[in-house]
């Protein structure tokens, strides 16, 4: 059964718009310490001499207990907490939707102000169950630049990139709904991993290419993976790249988090169709920069994504190729089944064909590389949307959702 919270019904969207009127404020989520507290002098809140003591309060409030407001951080005094919420905001985003799969993946409609774009914008984040983890599919864009010929997010024009508190923000409010702070019971009905936390594993694999909004996007994962605040260890983080070459080797360095490639063809003719930054950054490149991927070992592979598409990457030969290409890469390999979407060319390959495929990258040391698609009762449900709350076009939607779902991450 599939359980869908409608948010646009009845008092609730008053609540989130007075929320949302609220988010109007400068907000304290995605700030350095040393910006944060900047920004609580500048306001003429706090002395000089207790700026760092007072980021450090409000960072503990923020990313360990997950509070999203003032009222709530007991230990700061009642006119201090007044004049934060008098210029400030910690407060979540407009969630228009949740979506509960029978096997438990969850899917957020998030809308967020237009910040110079004209009209408010909607992302979507998803979060995957499994046994012994729980994965967060995060956005890092609203549409993407790039243009992907089997992508459906491709053939929407890029609206903005998200700002580091609109990436944060996701994995903060998917933590709220998920009953993932200290001190919080998991709501009912949420299916979670049976132990540790719910969410364990972060993967940039949502809409947009991550390394080009490179600065927010690391801002975002180093806040993530502070180990005094939300914690999440960096080998639990994936960043995907359709293969900006230049910020590779930045990514290993500045954010240190695992590396996956949406390789998808093993020669560049055949790269520069699928994948059209190939033309830019061609495979030799592309390879010799995850060769040189800071970090790089048996225990921290990076992971090669590859979509199977009938009759165009999923022969035999090809499978040879791609290990021939990979040779001497510590890596995985991850095959998605093509996703569908209205008005492409393409096909899912057969399955015995992807069986096959599998079988000989097996064979050659990777270890289960089939990807299953995960939450398909949500995507069935998409269409049953109220029209009001739908923005995107259904159709976007729908294959963005079937982006997002096939392709969480294996970290
Ligand atoms: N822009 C980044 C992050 C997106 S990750 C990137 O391209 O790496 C999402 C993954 O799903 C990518 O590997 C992408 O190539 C893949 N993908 C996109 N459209 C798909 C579709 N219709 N079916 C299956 N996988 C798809
Ligand atoms: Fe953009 Fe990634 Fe889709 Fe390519 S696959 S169009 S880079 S979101």
């Amino acid at each position: 059964m599939t359980l869908s919270f409608d948010l646009t019904a009845e008092g609730a969207r008053d609540a989130l718009r007075a929320r949302a009127a609220a988010t109007e404020k400068p907000s304290l989520i995605g700030l350095t310490r040393a910006e944060l507290g900047a920004a609580l002098v500048a306001a003429g809140i706090v002395p000089e001499r207790q700026a760092k003591m007072r980021a450090q309060q409000l960072w503990h409030w923020m990313y360990v207990r997950g509070v999203s407001d003032f009222a709530h951080m007991f230990n700061i005094s009642k006119d201090l907490r007044a004049e934060l919420d008098k210029h400030f905001t910690v407060a979540r985003p407009e969630i228009v939707e949740e979506q509960i799969s029978s096997d438990g993946t969850r899917k957020w409609l998030f809308r967020f102000p237009p910040r110079g774009a004209g009209r408010p914008v909607e992302i979507e984040t998803v979060y995957i169950p499994e046994e012994g983890r729980g994965t967060l599919c995060i956005s890092s864009q609203v549409g993407c630049t790039l243009t992907c010929s089997f992508c459906h997010t491709g053939t929407q024009k890029l609206v903005r990139n998200l700002t580091t508190e609109e990436i944060l923000a996701q994995l903060l409010t998917a933590r709220d709904r998920l009953g993932d702070f200290p001190d919080r019971d998991t709501p009912d009905g949420a299916m979670v991993p049976a132990e540790g936390r719910k969410v364990s594993n972060i993967v940039m694999m949502g809409m947009g290419e991550p390394l080009y909004n490179f600065e927010a996007v690391k801002k975002a994962l180093l806040i993530a993976s502070d180990g005094d605040g939300l914690s999440l260890s960096k080998r639990r983080i994936t960043l995907s790249t359709s293969g900006v070459v230049p910020e590779i080797a930045r990514t290993g360095e500045e954010i240190g988090v695992m590396l996956a490639i949406s390789l998808h063809a093993t020669n560049d003719d055949l790269r520069d169709l699928l994948v059209p930054i190939n033309k830019k950054f061609p495979l030799k490149e592309l390879i010799a920069a995850c060769r040189a991927y800071p970090g790089l070992s048996n225990a921290r592979r990076i992971t090669f994504e590859y979509v199977m598409l009938k009759d165009v990457n999923d022969s035999l030969e090809d499978a040879k190729a791609l290990v021939k290409l990979l040779k001497g890469i510590p890596a995985k390999i991850n095959l998605i089944p093509f996703n569908p979407w209205p008005g492409t060319n393409y096909q899912c390959s057969d399955w015995e064909t992807i069986e096959k495929f599998a079988d000989y990258i097996n064979n050659a040391g990777y270890a289960s590389p089939i990807r299953t698609p995960r939450g398909r009762d949500i995507l069935a449900a998409c269409g049953q949307l109220k029209s009001e709350s739908e923005r995107m076009r259904k159709v976007d939607r729908l294959a963005l959702e079937a982006m997002m779902i096939a392709g969480h991450g294996e970290a």
